[in-house]
């Protein structure tokens, strides 16, 4: 295995407990897809390091001993990652969630969600791709109930981005149960499955009866998940708006997946900002609007980015709010801070008085590196305007 030297900056991090590894933090030659001993500036060993490319960083941060990356340690880590996650497996109204999360279980680049009895395995670079068989016969060990398995490619390369595994092939209409209310999911028909399972806890809020009695505006609704959940606690009437044309048909299968009528409830194929100006045209007003964007977008007229361009979405949804009205504004986006989200918020409130109900980050299954503020992605703040 091949020695590399970290740089002052890359000591400093990898002893904070930081694993996602940049060019800054090396100083020697740089290699690609193999597994590197990590030494500081004196010689003295760190760790156990991967460098492969990915969509963020050069590699990752492994571990602290000398002990082999192989078929013990992964059995090792799937052990611990399935007792954390104990208390979820034993609750029978939620039978999706996440089995292994990146750096917070212990090695980034990889995640495995549970649907039902099927495993979705996310390989984020080549070379954890390259060491699947290891990491797959670790993970049957441990998990020798789960019926099949999934693959998401997530990186570029030769690969197919989706295929079956092994085991069983999941019925092509496959549901799964999340506090109850029921999900229609496709586990192999590109990267998404219909459902985002990081933001279970804001649709366990929303079934709960958070939007009882109220009219949502769901922007950026994908499969309309959220209007779903609002819908089964007491919505009066949803509307989802995605620019995606497919969004209608999966959208529309999440509410027959629970019986729900779907009159009061409209999917509209549209640009969210278009819509809000139709919207206001129209003067129509709504108790409930929720907010959960890409980090970035790019359509021929304009490119929206969270960091810049959130307060656009805060001032004109206030334009189409009732009195008393809630905002759910979320953001996925890594590169950005809690509290730059909200200064982007209070921007858009521009003096409007308002005050937080809730502030949601990843539910428990979505274990992070504690180290790492970075993989603390998801903030999701609950707003009512006065
Ligand atoms: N809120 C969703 C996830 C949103 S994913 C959920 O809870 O499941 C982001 C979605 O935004 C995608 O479905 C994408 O099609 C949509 N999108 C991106 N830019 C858009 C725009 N300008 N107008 C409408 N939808 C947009």
């Amino acid at each position: 295995m091949m020695t590399l030297t970290v740089s002052p900056s890359g000591e400093r991090k990898i002893k904070q407990g930081i694993c996602v590894l940049d060019e800054r933090d090396l100083l020697s030659p740089k290699v690609e897809d193999c597994l590197v001993q990590l030494v500081n500036q004196t010689g003295s060993f760190l760790g156990q390091a991967y460098l492969s490319k990915q969509h963020k960083g050069i590699g990752w941060f492994v571990s602290r001993t000398k002990a082999p990356i192989n078929h013990t340690f992964f059995e090792s880590l799937f052990l611990k990652a399935r007792k954390k996650r104990e208390l979820i497996e034993q609750v029978k109204e939620t039978t999706a969630y996440r089995l292994f999360n990146q750096d917070g279980d212990g090695f980034g680049g990889l995640s495995i969600d549970r649907y039902n009895d099927y495993a979705l395995f996310s390989w984020y670079n080549s070379y954890v791709y390259s060491i699947k068989d290891d990491i797959i016969a670790a993970f049957q060990a441990v998990f020798p109930d789960i019926m099949g398995a999934y693959e998401k490619v997530r990186f570029k390369g030769p690969a197919k981005e989706t295929a079956h595994l092994y085991g069983q092939e999941a019925p092509a209409e496959c549901t799964v149960l999340e506090n109850g209310v029921a999900y229609q999911i496709f586990l192999n028909e590109g990267l998404m499955t219909g459902i985002f399972l990081d933001q279970h806890e804001v649709r366990g809020m929303l079934a709960d009866g958070f939007a009882a009695g109220k009219s949502v505006l769901n922007l950026f609704s994908y499969t309309a998940a959220f209007s779903v959940a609002a819908a089964m606690g007491g919505a009066t009437d949803t509307t989802s708006v995605d620019l995606a044309k497919r969004s209608k048909r999966l959208s529309e299968s999440h509410f027959i997946a629970n019986s729900l009528p779907v009159e009061n409830h409209q999917f509209v194929v549209m640009d969210v900002f278009d819509y809000m100006k139709y919207a206001k045209k129209k003067g129509l007003q709504y108790d409930m609007i929720i907010l959960d964007p890409p980090s970035f977008a790019r359509n021929k007229k304009q490119t929206f980015s969270v960091a810049k361009d959130y307060h656009q979405l805060i001032h004109h949804s206030l334009e189409l709010l009732n009195p008393k009205g809630i905002i759910v504004a979320s953001t996925n986006a890594s590169n950005l801070s809690i509290e730059k989200f909200q200064k982007q918020i209070e921007k858009g409130f521009n003096g409007r008085k308002h005050h937080y109900l809730q502030t949601n980050r990843l539910p428990s299954d979505f274990v992070f590196n504690k180290n790492d503020e970075s993989s603390n992605y998801l903030k999701v703040f609950t707003i009512q305007v006065e």
